[in-house]
């Protein structure tokens, strides 16, 4: 395991950490609450950026066709950090067909 420290794309100083907070969406006329969505909050300026693969397995698990307003935002993680998060896409869409 690597240490991930990622700098805030919003100070450029403090680091951002990986934390739990209630995520909020519409899917179509509907509001969707999430409590402890993983996200990443800065130590310095409280910048709050949701996890970007878990936001996408939400909206796979919710509605495929469901925009996600705040995922243009977040754009900007490494996509090398995304690898792992692949996997449980994909397995969240099998997932989703068997059901
Ligand atoms: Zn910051």
């Amino acid at each position: 395991m690597n240490e991930d420290k990622r700098y805030c794309p919003e100070c450029q100083v403090g680091i951002i950490q990986r934390k739990k907070g209630t995520y909020y969406t519409w899917i179509e006329n509907e509001m969707v609450i999430v409590p402890d969505f993983p996200c990443w909050v800065c130590d310095v300026c409280g910048h709050r950026d949701w996890d970007q693969g878990a936001v996408f397995n939400l909206g796979m698990i919710l509605s495929p066709a469901a925009g996600t307003p705040t995922f243009d935002r977040i754009a900007n993680i490494p996509s090398g950090a995304n690898s792992e998060k692949d996997k449980s896409i994909r397995k969240s869409k099998a997932h989703r067909s068997a059901l």
